[in-house]
């Protein structure tokens, strides 16, 4: 049977990842952000395509996230720019805060970027967060937000009291939690924070699942991966990769938008897409020799990422659709 291709025709709401290199490397990341990979950051050539592809897909208003994207004002500042050339708003930039020295430093980058057009910051609160970035800074960004007039998007307020227990000045383990509020307490997060079962949160999370085997998860799965349609949290990065759905490491090219896909060109999201994660495992067991580690996965994507991370790391495969590498690479 033919695969049925991909068509990404027009999108609803997304947001354009400047770097993937980030002070932070939090469990849950569903990007694989971390201090290890390269410090590179979207030019303004490449900001001005992304949001030009995504105005011509009918989307006129994005958000910036990373990575952390503050940790290169000039950056911001110049996709800040762009965006108001092309005629798209940014509805919010987030950040862990790491970047926070001083009240007035912070305002003064904070005053700077309101000129450029900035309105308001998703600040992230997490205990995730908090175990790379002190929970003094997080509040030094809000105090200098406040002061300088953009609004709050608080990601979530419900941790504040939990994180509020410890000492602000410094980071905190996810141990240093559980022994407070019970050895569940990451098990539990999922109820309480919106977390995609993706990236990072794969090997975090997926543990707490119930294990399925390989042929029940194919079964399950066997009319397509229909995520992978999904527009209304769309990403765009620095390398002009469409991360189709919250699928991290799966890229298409932005030049590639707005048609169907071709399977020739993009044989692992076509299968994924037209037949679901066993008709993959086929594939790579067929063409790059893939074996499965476990005979049981707490989900398909768990299965979809060993097998890509296979094929990138072991296999050394290039491909137009396991992009970027750094997301097997550096995870
Ligand atoms: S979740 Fe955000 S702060 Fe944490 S590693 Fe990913 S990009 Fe960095
Ligand atoms: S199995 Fe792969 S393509 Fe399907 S939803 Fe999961 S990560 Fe995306």
């Amino acid at each position: 049977m033919p695969l049925n291709p991909l068509y990404i025709s027009h999108l609803a709401s997304g947001g354009l990842i400047t770097n993937y290199y980030c002070s932070s490397a939090c469990r849950h990341c569903l990007y694989r952000c971390s201090p290890q990979w390269p410090k590179e950051y979207i030019s303004a050539e490449q900001a001005r395509e992304n949001l030009q592809t995504v105005r011509r897909l009918g989307c006129l208003a994005v958000h910036i996230g990373g990575g952390e994207p503050l940790l290169n004002p000039e950056g911001v500042a110049a996709v800040l720019e762009v965006a108001n050339q092309v005629g798209v708003h940014i509805e919010y930039i987030e950040t862990n805060s790491s970047w926070y020295r001083s009240h007035a430093a912070a305002c003064t980058l904070l005053d700077s970027l309101a000129e450029q057009g900035l309105s308001t910051v998703l600040v992230s609160i997490s205990p995730f967060h908090n175990e790379r970035i002190p929970f003094y800074k997080v509040k030094g960004v809000i105090a200098a937000c406040r002061e300088t007039g953009i609004s709050v998007f608080p990601w979530v307020s419900d941790f504040v009291a939990d994180i509020s227990t410890f000492d602000d000045q410094k980071t905190h383990s996810m141990e240093e939690y559980q022994q407070l509020f019970g050895e569940d307490y990451l098990e539990r997060l999922p109820y309480r924070y919106w977390i995609s079962p993706g990236g990072r949160a794969l090997e975090t999370f997926g543990r707490f699942s119930t294990q399925k085997p390989i042929s029940q998860l194919a079964a399950e799965s066997s009319r397509g991966c229909s995520e992978l349609a999904e527009v209304g949290h769309f990403h765009i990065d620095l390398y002009g990769n469409y991360v189709p759905g919250l699928c991290g490491g799966l890229a298409i090219g932005a030049e590639d938008l707005g048609t169907p896909l071709d399977p020739e060109t993009y044989p692992i999201i076509s299968r994924l897409y037209s037949k679901g994660i066993g008709e993959f495992e086929s594939y790579a067991t067929e063409v790059y020799d893939f074996t499965a580690s476990q005979a049981a996965y707490g989900s398909k994507c768990e299965l979809c990422y060993e097998i890509r991370r296979f094929l990138v790391v072991e296999q050394g495969v290039d491909s137009r659709e396991l992009q970027p590498q750094g997301h097997y690479v550096y995870g």
